[in-house]
């Protein structure tokens, strides 16, 4: 028998979005500050480093940087997940702020299509017909 999960207080709701929110400001700071291509102290990718080919984040921190600096299109080359995805963030902030209806922001639904759309992207940027993806 399946129950219900547990309902978060809405006072905790607040304090995570505060602690999402300054967490999310810090590395945007850090990465508008610190130009991840000039810079050594950013995690390199394991994957791509044992195996040659892009993961779906390849690219992400430089086009963050690129996003954060206004230069659109080098983002779109560095990783174009992370954009279209932040663009999705944000649109689906808005209808969730001015909706007002509850529910869930991220309703588990939607984790397996988003999980195959990481993986079509990383399997589309290894193959040469589309290296435009690749960072
Ligand atoms: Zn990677």
């Amino acid at each position: 028998m399946r129950s219900a999960p547990p309902k978060i207080h809405p006072a905790n709701t607040r304090f995570a979005a505060i602690i999402l929110a300054v967490t999310a400001a810090g590395i945007a700071a850090t990465v508008f500050f610190f130009n991840p291509s000039a810079h050594k102290f950013y995690p390199v990718c394991q994957f791509h480093r044992l195996t040659g080919l892009n993961c779906p984040s390849c690219g992400m921190t430089r086009a963050l940087y690129a996003l954060l600096h206004g230069n659109f299109s080098t983002a779109l080359r560095d990783n174009a997940l992370l954009v279209f995805g932040l663009a999705a963030a944000a649109l689906r902030g808005i209808w969730f702020g001015v909706k007002k209806t509850g529910g869930e922001f991220f309703p588990t639904r939607w984790l397996l299509p988003l999980v195959l759309v990481g993986i079509i992207f990383a399997v589309l940027r290894n193959l040469p017909a589309f290296a435009f993806l690749s960072p």
